[in-house]
């Protein structure tokens, strides 16, 4: 029988990069904080109507890309595609329209997409989404940018490129699609099938089929910031003067249409020149619509999702170090097997005492527990042999050194963190 592998799009993230991992959703945490997000965690699976409803039946991701599924209970549930919706339901059901807006929500997790795998694309991938709530000012736009930008800022990342576009309202993207779809008529023929499906329903998407021969054919489409109406044209102004006043260079980009329905006004996305064709590390926008589309009241809202793989691919492909892996400081070495139960013994002092240690449970002798010492990197080595036992001491070993010291039980924990305070250790 074959051995069962993780499906196809999946995968584990093991040891040597789920610290960088930790690391990157430690700066989000930070960054969520220092700009007043609160967390919210969220389930990872919803009524698939959420996002039917909420991000459009026409788009790629409902039609194609969701996983889909009735319960036990007859219900069609939806893993998680991405993470607005849920946290506008969230905001809608918990009525947080009440208090003080913004109310300004973060979350991070995993998200489920049946797209075709390749570097930098998953079907199970994770996202860190930030979202301003309740708000229509142009200054929820530009901190949202800003805040992603300082995520990478602080993670030391550089020559990213913040893309922006306005995909205005519905009282001018009629007016807009209507322009497009003159401009495509004449082309049209020479298209590929997905855009040629697209023209009547949701002809902005055209812009964004990455087919060489679509693309050349459409660069010269009008662009939507031509046809926005007096209130989008002045919010995308401000939000353009904003970046500017910020000192945040962004390219508009009139391609830039997003495949999320719910976007009104601002669209931005942020890429990283290493990615290759998955080069999007950051996406978001304005969603004015949205909760109204899923059964609420006017809320206006905008935000932005990270892919945390991509956020790490991009670290790995500029030379960005996270510091290094955290290691274990301290090996426990029983030198007998009459000394594992004191070794067991030494290793749970000095973890209550705040150190990292570590220990064999497989009876193997002190040449073979010192190699693995020394393959984990440790600082230290605590070695509890029958004289030690007797003696009522243990024996300290500073690898960076090489020196080796003789204390008395007691005062083990003790030396250990002054040696360590003193920093004569690896
Ligand atoms: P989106 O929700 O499509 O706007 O995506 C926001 C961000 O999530 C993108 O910029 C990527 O960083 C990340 N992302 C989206 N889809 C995937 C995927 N299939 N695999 C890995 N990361 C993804």
């Amino acid at each position: 029988m074959d051995s069962i592998k993780a499906p196809r799009g999946t995968r584990d993230i093991l040891g040597e990069e789920s610290w960088k991992w930790a690391r990157v959703l430690s700066v989000c945490r930070e960054v969520a904080e220092d700009f007043g997000y609160r967390e919210v965690i969220l389930p990872i699976f919803e009524h698939t109507e959420l996002f039917s409803r909420g991000i459009g039946d026409a788009t790629d991701v409902v039609e194609k890309e969701m996983y889909t599924f009735l319960d036990r209970g007859d219900r069609s549930i939806t893993l998680r595609p991405e993470l607005t919706a849920s946290m506008m339901r969230s905001y809608l059901e918990h009525d947080m329209r009440r208090g003080p807006q913004p109310v300004k929500l973060w979350s991070a997790g995993p998200m489920f997409r049946y797209e075709r795998p390749q570097k930098g694309r998953y079907r199970q991938f994770t996202q860190v989404d930030f979202e301003v709530i309740g708000v229509m000012s142009p200054l929820a736009d530009l901190e949202s940018i800003d805040a992603a930008m300082e995520i990478y800022r602080r993670l030391g990342l550089t020559n990213l490129e913040v893309l922006i576009n306005s995909v205005g309202c519905p009282a001018c993207r009629p007016v807009y699609r209507d322009a497009l779809r003159g401009y495509l008529a004449e082309r049209l023929g020479d298209m590929c099938e997905t855009c040629q499906a697209r023209f009547s329903r949701n002809p902005l998407r055209i812009l964004d089929c990455k087919k060489p021969d679509c693309k050349a054919l459409t660069e010269d489409a009008p662009g939507m910031t031509g046809s926005l109406c007096a209130e989008c044209g002045a919010h995308f102004g401000q939000v353009m003067s904003g970046l500017a006043g910020i000192g945040a260079a962004a390219r508009v980009d009139n391609r830039l249409v997003r495949g999320l329905d719910y976007y009104t006004k601002t669209a931005f996305e942020v890429l990283a020149g290493e990615l290759g064709s998955q080069n999007a590390v950051c996406g978001g926008g304005r969603y004015d619509n949205l909760a109204e589309s899923i059964g609420g009241p006017h809320v206006p809202g905008v935000g932005f999702a990270s892919g945390i793989e991509r956020v790490v691919l991009t670290l790995e492909g500029q030379g960005v170090s996270l510091g290094d892996e955290p290691r274990t400081e301290i090996y426990v070495i029983a030198a007998s097997g009459e000394t594992a139960m004191e070794a067991a013994s030494i290793a749970h002092e000095l973890r209550v005492a705040g150190l990292s240690a570590d220990m064999d449970f497989t009876g193997r002798g002190i040449k073979a527990q010192m190699k693995t010492a020394s393959s984990l990197g440790v600082s230290f080595v605590c070695i509890i042999g029958d004289d030690e036992l007797n003696a009522g001491t243990v024996s300290i070993k500073n690898m960076a050194s090489g020196e080796q010291i003789s204390a008395p039980r007691g005062e083990m924990t003790k030396r250990i963190l002054a040696w360590k305070e003193s920093g004569i250790n690896a």
